[in-house]
Formats: C-alpha cells, structure tokens, sequence
C-alpha cells in the first residue's frame, strides 16, 4: 500500500490534504516516538519498526464451480523476544502487506500493555468470506494453515480470529494443524469452539474489555453511565455485543451502523432485536430505510463514541466535529495520528486501540493457558482475571499519560513497547 491521503473538500479537508492514511507509517512513527521518549537507541527503533519475518504465501483452492483460484495469504511475526508470537487472521478483500505488518505491530503492544507472555503476529488473506461457500471457506482455511506450518506453533506463533473470521474457522485450523503433526493441538491457535478446547467467554471478550475501558474512562471523565448517549460503529463481534452491554449497563446505544449505513434513533435503539435479526457479518441496516451514512453517524451528538469497524475512520477531516467526550476504539487504527492530536487538544479523552481492544487476545492467552494445563476454567473465573488485567492496564497507561504529559495513544505506545524492548536488549539482540 503506497501513501493515501484523505481528499476531502469540507471545510476542514485543506487540514487533510496531506494526511498519510498508511497504517504502518503511522505506527512506526509513534514506535519511534516512544522509544526516543523511553530513551532507547536508535538501533532499538531499526529493530521494532518491522516485523522480524514476513511469510507471503500463494494458497490454490478449487472453487464449487471446479475452476481453480489462487488466493494470497500472509503471516507476519513482529517481535518474539517475550515469547511466542500471538495474534489473528482476518479475511477480506482489502488486505495488504502493510497492514498486516502494523497489525502485527500493534499485537506486540496489545501483549505488552496487558502484560501477556507473547510478541505480537497477525495474519490475512486476500478474500471475500461474504461471497464464499463454507466449503469453500474450509478449503481455504487448510490451505492456510498447510501454507503457513513450518513457522507456526503452540510455542511458536499462535494465530486467533480477526475480521471475518470465526470459530468455525479456529476448529478447521486446529484440525488441520494436528493432522499435520499426528497429534492433537489445541494450543495451537485460540477462539475455538468449547468442544474443541476454547475458552469460556472469548466470543464476547473484545466487546468485555472495551466496556471495562469505557467504565475506567467514564470515571475519569465524571459521566455516569446509567443513561449515557454511546454511539457504535461497527456491529461485528466487537460492535454487536458491546451493544447489548452497554444497554444492560443502562446506557442508551443511539446509533449503531455495518459497512451499509447506520441507524439512528435519539431514544436508544432496540438492541436485542438488531442483534437478532444480524447476519454472520454483521449486517444489519440493509433491513431499514431510514438510515444514515457512517460519516454521519460518528459526528453525532453524544458521550461516548466507539469506533468498532475499520481503519482511518476519524482523521483530520472530521475529528473537528466528533462530539463525543469519550472515543473508545475497539477497532484496530480507526483514528489517524493527525485525529488524535485534534481530539487530544479538544480534551476528549481517547482509549487508544492497542489498550482499548486487548480484551481478546487475553482471553486468548487464557484459553492457551487452558490448553496447555488441560484444565478448563469458569466464565466468572475468565471475566473477573479478565477484569483485574484490563484495569491495571488501563491505570498504567493513563497514569504514563498524565504523568510524561504524552496523548493517550504515545503513553500505550511507552507501556506496550517496553517489555519487548528490555527482553530484546537481555536477550543480547541490541
Ligand atoms: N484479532 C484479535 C486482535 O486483534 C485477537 C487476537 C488474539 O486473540 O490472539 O486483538
């Protein structure tokens, strides 16, 4: 992916002109900031910029209509110095080498902030899930996984779910995996299904995780939750269960919106009936009419925002007119760095993604914690560690905030980037 820019001919579009939506550029430019800020090297930054490896593979999958199709997939692996790398896959048509690499960037910084045992990876593959059969959707996830086994591992690089993909998807993997080492493999990639060894409540653990995010950031902001106005962009599994949290916690979910459109209603939504009438992609509005566009939807008036969808979706262009109090981004890289700075200065308070979106890749571990001893755990024993990590995460990353005077985002960027950093230099890398 070359450098984008947002053309934009609204009145704050001139600030845009120039703004660079390339998330891996963006990324490493606050990685550079962080470690400069820390005191680290240069070499520090030559060394965490980029993944350490990067696997393109070439995936042929004979289609229902008997014709062949060859797919690209990617594997990267940012950093291993803490321990096996972690992170998911996703399936979609828009992904790239770029993105993967930040992707996987940012699950280093996900781990280090949680404080998990892991380097950060990630994985995608070129494909539009919504336009295939299951049967081809399980060819091509053994293909995979059969493209990708030599660096990949319990104790090596333990791939998850991610955008489009799902637990149907982890039991294919984990199959074919053990089929390919003669033995069974449960550690070898999280978000199963329970019968295969998941974890109770990792389907609903990224939308857990932001919701304690916007509890510790209401307090600090002084806004009740009880009848709050939240906004969701987004009604995948983060944006969807969110949703129906928020709603039992009280709070009123005015708009919500799919790649489609967005619905809008000042009295709160009927969650419980959108989430039943959703399709396995998260598409909804297409049932209504009066919708609105998501451009719309995140300028709305309310207090707490949450971007749950895609990248570059608050940028310079529109981060002016955001009227929430509160941006939490359960989505990975949805405010562009030019945004955060806009939000910073207008004082909204910004739970940055690599903080914001952990709660899946801890239960993750947790579900490879299960795996590894054979000894499976409660939802209550999984949501209350769940709860204990995510809120110190949270205070150690707005106590950095307040604390070296840094925005949200850079103080996530100085926890996570630390623990991989010391293991580096004590591992005689740097
Ligand atoms: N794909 C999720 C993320 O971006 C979860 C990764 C995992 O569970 O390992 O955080």
């Amino acid at each position: 992916m070359g450098e984008q820019v947002v053309t934009d001919s609204t009145a704050n579009g001139k600030a845009a002109q120039q703004e660079n939506l390339n998330v891996l550029q963006s990324t490493q430019t606050v990685i550079e900031e962080a470690l400069t800020k820390m005191g680290y090297p240069p070499v520090m930054n030559e060394l965490l910029k980029e993944p350490m490896r990067m696997f393109t593979v070439r995936i042929p999958i004979r289609m229902d209509n008997g014709e062949t199709k060859i797919f690209t997939g990617y594997r990267a692996q940012h950093n291993d110095a803490v321990g096996p790398t972690k992170g998911g896959v996703r399936f979609h048509p828009d992904v790239t080498e770029d993105e993967v690499k930040a992707l996987s960037i940012w699950m280093s910084l996900k781990c280090g902030i949680v404080d998990l045992p892991y380097g950060g990876g990630k994985g995608g593959i070129i494909c539009d899930p919504r336009e295939m059969s299951f049967r081809e959707l399980e060819a091509l996830s053994r293909g995979y996984v059969r493209a990708v086994s030599q660096i990949v591992g319990p104790t090596k690089d333990i791939p998850a779910p991610d955008v489009f993909t799902n637990s149907q998807i982890m039991a294919w993997m984990m199959d074919e995996y053990s089929r390919i080492r003669e033995h069974d493999s449960p550690g070898f990639i999280t978000g199963k299904p329970i019968v295969l060894g998941g974890s109770a409540g990792r389907e609903t653990a990224t939308a857990k995780g932001v919701t304690i995010m916007i509890e510790e950031a209401a307090k600090k902001k002084g806004i009740e939750l009880q009848g709050a106005r939240v906004v969701v962009q987004g009604f995948g599994n983060a944006g969807s269960f969110l949703a129906k949290f928020m709603h039992e916690a009280g709070a009123k979910v005015v708009a919500i919106s799919d790649a489609y459109g967005a619905l809008h209603d000042e009295a709160g939504l009927d969650i419980e009936y959108l989430l039943d009438r959703r399709d396995s992609f998260g598409t909804v509005t297409k049932l209504f009419t009066n919708t609105i566009t998501n451009k719309e939807l995140l300028e709305l008036d309310c207090d707490i925002l949450v971007p749950a969808a895609i990248e570059n979706q608050i940028t310079a262009s529109n981060a002016h007119n955001i009227k929430a109090r509160i941006v939490v981004e359960a989505a990975n890289g949805p405010t562009t760095l030019e945004a955060t700075k806009i939000l910073t200065e207008r004082d909204i308070l910004l739970v940055p993604d690599v903080l914001a979106s952990s709660g899946g890749v801890t239960v993750s571990y947790f579900e490879w914690v299960q795996n590894n001893q054979g000894y499976y755990w409660s939802e209550e024993e999984v949501d209350s560690r769940l709860r204990e990590m995510l809120v110190r995460a949270f205070n150690n990353v707005y106590n950095t905030h307040v604390s070296r005077g840094v925005n949200m985002r850079l103080a996530a960027y100085m926890v996570g980037v630390r623990k991989m950093a010391e293991a580096s230099r004590f591992r005689g890398w740097v």
